[in-house]
């Protein structure tokens, strides 16, 4: 079967564990697209060259999942022609048989437009802020500030800014436990494939 899940949505609103969850429950795919751009971002030279390059090993890399990383990432996702070399990629992988789960930022509305299921998970800039802090460390007001860089670096660029697609379900996790989140995501896609099946 060809299914693809969209899940979008700010840092660390909780996109990966939602996605994650759907993949394994349904036995799909998945992808973090923010892998793509931090592998990128983590890369010395030009990021167009390297966005073109990319292979297995710098997806491996043990430093990606860090602040500095994921600040990197958000500056070579700005550049056209860096998105640009990451389409196919996603595309490709988003129609594999047997279903796909992709998150990322532009996955419902720029990757996958025709997407079965969107989501957009998000969260407030605090709650996000404490789960990275609690994940990382540091100093706590430098997190919440980084939160509101990267956000704004996202949502204000002009190729692909992060925002909800129209057709996409919002999910905001500020006051939702994981455990309710993920039940309402695998209901959204349920429903959806029950739909379709009918
Ligand atoms: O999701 P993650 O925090 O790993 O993403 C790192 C950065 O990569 C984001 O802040 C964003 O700038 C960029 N990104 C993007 N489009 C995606 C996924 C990530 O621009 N589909």
């Amino acid at each position: 079967m060809i299914f693809t899940v969209a899940i979008d949505g700010p840092a660390a609103a909780g996109k990966g564990t939602v996605s994650r969850a759907v993949a394994a429950h349904f036995g799909f795919a998945y992808l973090d697209t923010g892998l793509l751009y931090r592998a990128v971002g983590a890369k010395n030279g030009d990021p167009v060259q390297a966005a073109r390059s990319l292979n297995g090993e710098d997806l491996a890399r043990g430093d990606l999942r860090t602040l500095e990383a994921g600040q990197a990432a958000s500056r070579v996702a700005a550049l056209p022609d860096v998105r640009a070399a990451l389409v196919d990629f996603q595309r490709d992988f988003a129609r594999r048989a047997g279903g796909a789960v992709l998150d990322g930022r532009d996955i419902g509305t720029v990757i996958c437009p025709n997407a079965e299921v969107k989501l957009f998970v998000t969260a407030s800039a605090e709650v996000r802020a404490r789960r990275r802090w609690l994940e990382l460390g540091g100093d706590a007001a430098q997190v919440l500030a980084e939160v509101h860089e990267r956000d704004a670096r996202d949502m204000n660029r002009e190729d692909a800014p992060l925002r909800p697609a129209d057709d996409a379900v919002t999910l905001d996790t500020s006051d939702l436990g994981v455990d309710e989140v993920v039940s309402k995501a695998i209901a959204i896609v349920a429903a959806r494939i029950a739909k379709r099946d009918a």
